[in-house]
């Protein structure tokens, strides 16, 4: 039976999401899940204040959502801020979850009220909230597990160190976990804001990580055995990916057509994620080192970053119109037919899963990570900011990407880039890490499969709610 479009007889889940398509995008994929696979309805409360033309496309007439999920969108709050994005995101989503208490009364006085809310890092305010209306919350960390290995120990370094994170020599000694370098860590990954979050954690009833077992064994082995983590006041963490966009559908692209008459196997993609950007001498010299290396790419080439790496991050595929200002002389003319450039957005599950692409450059956000392994695409780690640098590491110790060496002013010169396009196109290299991400890739299948590790442990999830046993 259906009220207000709910189906009254269904349980209910609730899910709220930050701005940016890096938590927009798996909390869906969540959601969807929960919906398709599991037969529960889903309230998915976005803000969307500031939201790039990218994120409202995926939550406003998306014919992929079933009708069993309901966007509702959190009024529009006025901001205005010259800070980083995180400290954006986070200014926000505070002046959004204002209006939160009403948001869950509602959704409490509806049948059936909410069984769960699962809500991303940047909205851990929501948890307090949400408790008051004896709403049952799960947080869902969109990145690593690794990542989230070091954010639960993070209060114990912070206070080792004093919060002077200066001090750390070299590596941090994760309990049960591969040491993570410090100099992949900051300045972006060590910060006294991660700290409120993780004072929430004894608040949530459990944690998801969008990985899987076979690909992080290490940390998730940590989580369940290690004395430290086992004797923390923890919820248990729940490995559920690796959750990915569907391929895009009904997109009319040059780029897929573009991509239809190349030979298979042949084509670089490069994109730095949904705000990336490069910095002008850096997008010269990439320009020069495709040209050099003589083979085929498709280059998401956003202008320039004023405000450094992660500059675009709220106008991710809205209209700016393509200039050859900030490119070489002539590149695109010397370049046209074996190489495409746009300068905002592709549709990037559609091109990483075409036959024609063989190698990815990418910035190392977790998301563009999981979609590469789950289409079998080896990469070259370009990270940028956040804690894509020791996603990068990682990669490269896993054997599926490869990482250009920066020169002394921290640019990749040209023919270190040629050198990287190369050994991923036509290398043996490139090769061996086409058969290592392949072999990722029928492990990220078999875990989402029913009897896999990460679909058996939604499904237990799913039963529990429904059984209303949470835990
Ligand atoms: N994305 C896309 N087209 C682009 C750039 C990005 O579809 O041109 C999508 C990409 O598929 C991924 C998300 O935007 O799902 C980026 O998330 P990620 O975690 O990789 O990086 P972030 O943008 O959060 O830094």
């Amino acid at each position: 039976m259906a009220v207000d479009g709910k189906d009254t007889q269904k349980p209910h889940v609730a899910v709220l999401s930050s701005p940016g398509m890096g938590h927009v995008t798996p909390l869906l994929e969540l959601a969807k899940r929960l919906v398709v696979d599991l037969g529960f309805q889903v309230s998915f409360l976005a803000i969307t204040t500031d939201a790039p033309p990218a994120q409202l496309q995926l939550l406003n007439n998306n014919p992929t959502l079933p009708s069993d999920l309901h966007v509702i969108h959190l009024p529009h709050v006025d901001m205005s801020s010259n800070d980083s994005i995180a400290i954006r995101i986070l200014q926000i989503v505070r002046e959004s979850l204002r209006l939160l208490p009403s948001v869950l009364t509602n959704l409490n006085s509806h049948k059936p009220p909410p069984k769960a809310l699962i809500v991303d890092p940047f909205c851990a305010e929501a948890l307090e909230t949400a408790s008051d209306h004896s709403i049952p919350t799960y947080l869902f960390l969109t990145a690593s597990a690794s990542f989230l290995a070091l954010t639960i120990y993070f209060p114990t370094l912070h206070a080792e160190v004093k919060g002077d994170y200066g001090k750390i020599k070299e590596r941090v000694f994760l309990p049960g976990c591969m040491p993570l370098w410090v100099d992949d860590l900051l300045p972006d990954v060590l910060v006294p804001e991660v700290l409120p979050l993780c004072n929430r954690f004894p608040l949530v009833k459990g944690i998801f990580v969008n990985t899987w077992e076979e690909l992080e064994p290490v940390p998730l082995c940590a989580f369940k055995n290690h004395p430290f983590f086992v004797n923390l006041p923890m919820p248990t963490v729940h490995p559920i990916g690796p959750l990915t966009k569907d391929k895009e559908v009904d997109v009319e692209s040059e780029l897929l057509t573009w991509l239809d008459k190349q030979p298979c196997d042949s084509v670089v993609y490069l994109s730095f994620g949904s705000g990336g950007t490069l910095s002008a001498e850096q997008m010269v010299e990439l320009a020069h080192g495709l040209e050099l290396s003589g083979k085929r790419f498709l280059w998401v080439a956003r202008p320039p970053g004023a405000d450094g790496a992660s500059g675009s991050f709220f106008e991710v595929g809205g209209d700016v119109s393509l200039t050859a200002s900030y490119l070489p002389d002539g590149f695109l003319e010397r370049t046209r037919g074996a190489g495409l450039v746009t300068a905002t957005w592709a549709p990037q599950v559609a091109v990483l899963s075409h036959p024609s692409v063989c190698g990815f450059v990418t910035h190392c956000g977790w998301n563009s990570v999981m979609e590469s392994v789950v289409h079998g695409v080896e990469m070259v780690a370009w990270p940028l900011y956040a804690e894509q640098k020791m996603n990068a590491r990682a990669l490269v110790e896993m054997g599926v990407a490869v990482r250009p060496e920066a020169g002394e002013e921290g640019v990749v010169g040209r023919a270190e880039v040629e050198r990287v396009v190369r050994l991923v196109v036509e290398g043996e290299e490139g090769k061996e890490m086409r058969g290592r991400v392949r072999k990722m890739q029928q492990s990220a299948v078999e875990a989402l499969g029913g009897g896999g590790s990460s679909g058996g442990c939604l499904s237990r999830l799913g039963k529990e709610w429904r059984d209303g046993s949470t835990g």
